[in-house]
């Protein structure tokens, strides 16, 4: 029970690695406040549905979670979603709502989190990034690839500024994940999801590619006190699928 008397808000939790994340941070004693935009039926400990591109439901998150929770002490930012493409296939909505997800709604969650867990002694922080943003872009996810590398610089930069009130920013980077992500744009292109999965696997040396808690596993780690040397990581999840 290594997170009890924690306090956790989780962004994305009803989709794959958001779920498996709240789900084993309750199983090891947290409290906590989920956020999505139906958070329905996921068992936690408050619930605080909504739009992350909606800027005042991002900036107050934070304090929502402590007021629900009586404190905050861990916030992974998970919440993410996928536009492909080049750039001259990429609109302009996809433009605003790939920043304003992946980008803008963590920098919000941040910046009223931070001083909420400084005047408490501090806290972590965990990202979810990409493998295509972590360490290099993969093709034809442009402006995807652009959002993930923007996260993972914000998780180096907030470690950096934040380290001195006791705060740990790190992120992971996954490679493929078998999430909703995955397999609705495996559908949308007209795939058999589990098939497609399954080639996907063959193409890892492990095997396989990841399952959600492959990838909460390595998040609640870098939540937990046994990283509490670890500060600014961006750390790759691959199944030895190194990107270039
Ligand atoms: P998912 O689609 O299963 O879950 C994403 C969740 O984010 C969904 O529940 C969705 O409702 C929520 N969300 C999206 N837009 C939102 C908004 N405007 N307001 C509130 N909630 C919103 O996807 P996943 O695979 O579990 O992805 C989780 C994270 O992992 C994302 O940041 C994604 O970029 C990252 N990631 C996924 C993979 C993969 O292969 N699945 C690989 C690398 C990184």
């Amino acid at each position: 029970m290594r997170f009890s008397g924690r306090s956790a808000l989780v962004t994305g939790a009803a989709g794959g690695i958001g779920a498996a994340i709240a789900r084993q941070l309750r199983a090891e004693g947290a409290r906590v406040a989920v956020a999505d935009r139906d958070t329905g039926g996921i068992e936690a400990e408050a619930h605080l549905p909504g739009d992350l591109l909606d800027p005042a439901y991002a900036d107050g998150l934070a304090g929502a979670a402590r007021a629900a929770l009586d404190g905050l002490d861990i916030v992974i930012n998970n919440a993410g979603v996928i536009t492909r493409g080049p750039v001259t296939e990429t609109t302009d909505a996809d433009w605003s709502l790939s920043l304003g997800v992946n980008v803008e709604a963590p920098f919000r969650i941040c910046r009223a989190a931070i001083p909420l867990m400084a005047a408490t002694g501090g806290g972590a922080i965990v990202n979810v990034s990409s493998c295509w943003g972590g360490k290099a872009p993969g093709p034809n996810h442009a402006v995807y690839c652009m959002t993930k590398a923007a996260i993972a610089s914000l998780t180096q930069c907030m470690a950096m500024d934040h380290a001195h009130q006791g705060i740990r920013v790190n992120a992971v980077c996954p490679n493929e994940v078998n999430t909703p992500m995955l397999r609705t744009g495996f559908a949308r292109r007209g795939f058999d999801p589990d098939t497609a999965v399954a080639e996907l696997g063959r193409t890892v040396p492990l095997g396989r590619i990841a399952e959600p808690e492959d990838i909460s596993d390595v998040a609640l780690f870098l939540a937990s006190d046994a990283a509490r040397y670890v500060c600014g990581a961006l750390v790759e999840i691959n199944g030895g699928k190194a990107v270039a």
